[in-house]
């Protein structure tokens, strides 16, 4: 099992590693900074020795395996540099925790019990919440962007804990979620939303969409 350092601290942007495998063109590592699709969240992108990581995933055994573009100049044993692509990391953790946000607020403006989420996902500009809800949720949406923007405006601690293998996370004292992904300390640092796009996606269904500042 790789040693998961983008748990132990999601803000680190370097790191050293040792290659204990290599498969095809995918080098497994004691431990990475790197973190795999999962959870909704797309993989991290960055360098390996200077040599660009295309792909990064997790096997069955736990296992992180890291794609890269010239697997040719690594052999077993190596030390090598991790190098996050940062910018777009701390993206994926702002949008991540975005909608972490806004499940809270959608809780709080249409209630509990009245609606259910159908799936999820993000990438470095957006993130999209599908939802049932029996009516158009544009009529909420003031509200909505108030609620999102108040909250980072007054701020709160993300906090993250592991209960065995399960791992939880709380903004302020919201609702607890699990979660593998990667998240700010605060939600101040979400910044505000810029715009939230709703569409209907048929059979009841509809998609929120949101892009922050
Ligand atoms: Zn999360």
């Amino acid at each position: 099992m790789t040693k998961e350092l983008y748990y132990e601290d999601p803000y680190l942007k370097e790191a050293t590693a040792k290659v204990l495998q290599i498969k095809e063109n995918a080098l497994l590592l004691n431990q990475t900074i790197f973190y795999p699709t999962g959870g909704g969240q797309p993989h991290d992108t960055g360098t390996i020795n200077g040599v660009k990581v295309l792909d990064v995933y997790k096997d069955e055994e736990e296992n992180i395996w890291h794609v890269v573009e010239n697997p040719e100049m690594f052999r077993v044993g190596d030390e090598v540099e991790l190098k996050l692509d940062w910018d777009r990391r701390y993206k994926l953790m702002r949008i991540h925790t975005a909608m972490h946000l806004l499940d809270h607020i959608l809780y709080e403006v249409l209630g509990k019990g009245t609606w259910e989420p159908h799936g999820s996902g993000m990438n470095p500009e957006k993130g999209r919440y599908d939802i049932r809800y029996p009516e158009n949720i544009n009529q909420h949406k003031e509200k909505i962007i108030e609620l999102f923007n108040r909250y980072v405006d007054e701020g709160g601690e993300v906090k993250v804990w592991w209960e065995g293998k399960k791992r939880l996370t709380q903004i302020r004292d919201f609702e607890i979620l699990p979660c593998g992904g990667t998240h700010v300390k605060d939600i101040k640092e979400i910044g505000h939303l810029k715009k939230l796009k709703r569409s209907s996606i048929g059979k009841g269904a509809q998609r929120i969409e949101i892009w922050l500042e």
